[in-house]
């Protein structure tokens, strides 16, 4: 499994410094301040280059993703993690993915005044997933009824090549064997001057001025001062709801969930009675669960997939009813890691996991749409146990180590 380095400069001071790409808060070792990263769609780096001074260069950009494909199947539901880079322009000049290049070089963000040519995608983000998908579903039990990609990580790496008799990689300024130079036509491939650059949004509390808190990769920041949480949106931080259901132990540790409330297409799921109908849970269903409202609840942390789905569905079945507090719990509390619309990408696997008989309603699963209402980040108590945390209202167990960082467990 991979983690890119990107090399960046204080946005205050001009320190260099290096960051993971799941980094979000950076820090300054210099003059301490902070700032939160930011982009209005994908972060986009390039590769380091080692070309002649005259050479003009040619960028080619490439989708990277790392993250969760689940695919639902006869059977259930089978995952996978993945880690991959595909050109984005389609062009047989240049090769297909970056390999293993981008893990070894230290990336930069691109910036507006970077000299060169920045071909513009012309795969979309969702084609070179679908590439994949295709690819994946090649050894899966057939029929495939629906797959979701959750990202930890989506963005674009832009690889430098020049032209001079021959195209060069400029990575390594070696030339590379392609189709005959007369083909070449750059006109074919639209770009220009990057236009894009990052962001960084300073990280006081838009509310009471208090400096922000989370953990380097968090999504979520947090005022400890005012009790606010916050998340980036359109260039600003953006108050994000939440709530914690207390409990009581000595060890604990709050985990960060979505609950997501959102309009299902086809079939009834409204309430508590339309789950364990559609669930076809042994319970007798009573007047008051038409009244409860149903929930998804997808985890807003990142952690192996094998544990994420049986998780999600777990807490969706659960649909816990405890009493919420719109505050911060006096505990130990875990960052957000995974943001809410890749938890959104979750939904309709969660569907497709309980829903029964999956012999009929599979088959027509792609006539269902769900479409999110509102969402609110609830943090759920787990208790700490040697290896093991617990969750004791819907009596599950995680693993430690199946958790990104465990250090913060
Ligand atoms: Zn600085
Ligand atoms: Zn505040």
């Amino acid at each position: 499994m991979s983690t890119l380095l990107i090399e960046l400069q204080c946005p205050q001071c001009g320190a260099p410094a290096v960051l993971e790409e799941t980094d979000r808060l950076f820090s300054c070792d210099f003059c301490r301040v902070k700032s939160y990263l930011y982009s209005r769609d994908y972060f986009r780096y390039m590769l380091p280059n080692k070309a002649p001074e005259d050479a003009n260069l040619l960028y080619v950009p490439y989708w990277r993703f790392k993250g969760m494909l689940f695919s639902s199947v006869p059977a259930g539901i089978e995952q996978r993690f993945i880690d991959i880079s595909h050109q984005a322009v389609d062009s047989d000049f240049f090769s297909h993915s970056l390999g293993f290049r981008s893990q070894a070089l230290k990336l930069k963000f691109v910036a507006p005044d970077t000299p060169g040519y920045f071909m513009k995608p012309r795969l979309s983000f969702d084609q070179v997933i679908s590439i994949f998908e295709e690819r994946f579903e090649l050894s899966l039990p057939k029929p495939v009824y629906h797959q979701a990609h959750i990202g930890e990580s989506i963005s674009l790496i832009y690889s430098p090549y020049y032209v001079k008799h021959k195209i060069y990689d400029a990575v390594l300024n070696e030339s590379i064997p392609t189709r005959p130079l007369e083909h070449f036509d750059l006109e074919s491939l639209p770009g220009g001057p990057p236009d894009w650059k990052i962001k960084f949004l300073p990280t006081l509390c838009p509310s009471c001025g208090w400096d922000l808190e989370g953990e380097k990769d968090s999504l979520a920041l947090i005022c400890k001062n005012c009790s606010s949480a916050w998340q980036s949106k359109k260039n600003k931080l953006d108050r994000l709801k939440f709530a914690y259901i207390p409990d009581t132990g000595d060890d604990m540790i709050y985990l960060p969930f979505w609950r997501i409330k959102a309009d299902v297409s086809e079939i009834k799921l409204n309430s508590y009675a339309d789950l364990v109908k559609l669930a076809n849970m042994p319970k007798v269903i009573r007047k008051e669960m038409e009244e409860v409202l149903f929930n998804f609840w997808s985890p807003a942390f990142k952690i192996r997939p094998q544990t994420f789905m049986p998780l999600a569905v777990r807490m969706t079945l659960t649909q816990p009813k405890e009493k919420l507090v719109n505050k911060f719990p006096d505990a130990d509390i875990y960052p957000v890691t995974l943001p809410i619309d890749q938890a959104i990408e979750s939904l309709k696997t969660i569907l497709s996991d309980f829903i029964k008989p999956r012999r009929i309603y599979l088959p027509e699963f792609d006539s269902i749409e769900i479409t999110p209402k509102s969402y609110l980040l609830v943090y759920i108590a787990f208790h700490r146990r040697h290896q093991e945390l617990f969750q004791p209202i819907c009596n599950y167990t995680i693993r430690k180590n199946q958790m990104k960082f465990a250090k913060n467990l």
